[in-house]
């Protein structure tokens, strides 16, 4: 690997741009680094309000949080330890960009993500230029995987199958397919030579099999064993409850009343209460509880008896300010 880049990749980049095509990179993820590592103590910053690493934006110079927009300025030194071996781990669109640049200094080189387009008509304008050939190389998110037809492209890239192949969420190999042949069909529509190449540390991975031969069928049927072998839509209806509260203490036990009571009626159809991935968000603590109803169990009535616990506990003198919020197969 030359930085995130294969060999292949790059060749195929070079061969594409001496054809005068134009060539299209996938990276799921924006900004220059997801973390900030301290070699020394392993502290890794962190937001005020959410347990989200914050993720480092090189052009300004900031750590900033995805989720709530907390940002802060970089600091060269650890602020656990004082250290200042601390390194860049993993990585965004914009470290693609200036990657890139390194090995193609002459190349028209742009970026198109949620950074990139938030002024009024951004979006519109590197849209336009692309397709007026006044950009070689375009980087994206998934901004660039949807509806778009792009004529003289004639390679696009997938920088890594493997993030959006881990991704902690039953429905992670569904959307990975479906985001992979979206970005793979921005490959020269009306071309018959173009090339995709998705670059992955597991490069025998199913799912990944199935986007080479477009297959839908089997990845529908694999799909469908699994989830209903989990428990899982469409075999089921999965009731997502989350329950928030500045307080931890609050929101625990607050999780644990609301699960207590849930299972005198639906047993071991109860699930948690866990932390979800992000333990703190916006300020809130909060924990999950799932509920997983057979389809041909009355909705109607497991809604109304749902319901009733929810509001017992946010009627509860011992939890005030407590919020709760219900998701119904959540998508
Ligand atoms: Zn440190
Ligand atoms: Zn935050």
């Amino acid at each position: 690997m030359n930085g995130h880049f294969s060999e292949a990749l790059l060749m195929a980049i070079q061969d594409t741009l001496e054809r005068g095509e134009q060539v299209l990179l996938f990276q799921n993820r924006r900004g220059f680094a997801p973390q900030q590592e301290c070699q020394s103590c392993g502290h890794v910053p962190h937001c005020k309000h959410c347990d989200v690493s914050l993720t480092y934006h090189k052009s300004t110079h900031r750590l900033r949080c995805h989720y709530c927009g907390y940002a802060e300025k970089t600091s060269t030194n650890c602020k656990a330890c004082n250290n200042h071996d601390v390194k860049l781990k993993g990585f965004g669109t914009e470290k693609i960009e200036d990657e890139l640049q390194g090995f193609f200094p002459e190349q028209v080189i742009r970026r198109m993500d949620l950074d990139t387009t938030r002024k009024k008509d951004s979006y519109e304008n590197i849209l336009n230029a692309f397709e007026d050939q006044e950009i070689d190389i375009l980087v994206g998110t998934q901004m660039i995987s949807k509806g778009l037809d792009f004529s003289h492209v004639g390679l696009v890239g997938v920088l890594s199958a493997d993030q959006m192949l881990n991704f902690p969420d039953f429905r992670a190999f569904e959307r990975a397919f479906q985001m992979l042949c979206q970005v793979s069909g921005r490959a020269g529509r009306k071309k018959s030579e173009s090339q995709v190449i998705i670059q992955s540390f597991e490069p025998n991975h199913e799912i990944l099999k199935l986007v080479k031969g477009h297959n839908y069928k089997d990845l529908l049927k694999g799909q469908l064993v699994e989830r209903q072998a989990f428990r899982y839509p469409p075999y089921f209806r999965l009731i997502h409850i989350l329950v928030r509260h500045r307080n931890r203490r609050v929101a625990e036990q607050a999780s644990s009343f609301l699960a207590t009571a849930m299972r005198t009626v639906f047993e071991q159809r109860v699930l948690g209460p866990e932390y979800p991935a992000f333990e703190r968000l916006k300020g809130y603590y909060q924990k999950q509880i799932l509920l997983k109803v057979e389809r041909d169990l009355s909705y109607s009535d497991s809604k109304q008896k749902l319901s009733r616990f929810v509001n017992g506990l946010l009627s509860h003198d011992n939890f005030k300010g407590v919020k709760v919020r219900v998701d119904v197969d959540p998508f």
